[in-house]
Order: structure tokens, then C-alpha cells, then sequence
């Protein structure tokens, strides 16, 4: 089982790279028993859409 270091880890890389199988499962597992990581989860995915919307759209 994951430590919820190696989770956020995780979910950071997962910004960057395709994770492996295993991760992703192991991943979600850990998020499915961890309420901590799941919030950062939740907020990790807020700030991405906030980021996607910036970079792509710009200034109106
Ligand atoms: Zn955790």
C-alpha cells in the first residue's frame, strides 16, 4: 500500500507522464481509503482546470 507521500507523488507525476498499471492502481486504492488524499485530489484537479483555462484561453 501506497504512503500518502508516495500518493501525492503520484498524482503530481501524473501531470507530466502516463502512470504504469500498477501505479494507477495503487493510486487509487490509497485514494480510496484516504480521505486526506482524496481532498488533495479533489484540489489538484480544481487547480489543473484553473490552469487549463489560463494557459489556453488567455485574456478575453
Ligand atoms: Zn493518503
Amino acid at each position: 500500500m501506497l504512503s500518502c507521500r508516495e500518493a501525492t507523488e503520484l498524482m503530481s507525476q501524473e501531470q507530466d507522464r502516463p502512470l504504469t498499471l500498477r501505479e494507477r492502481v495503487g493510486l487509487r486504492l490509497h485514494v480510496l481509503i484516504c480521505a486526506a488524499c482524496t481532498n488533495y485530489r479533489q484540489q489538484m484537479s480544481v487547480l489543473r482546470a484553473a490552469c487549463r483555462r489560463f494557459g489556453s484561453g488567455g485574456t478575453p
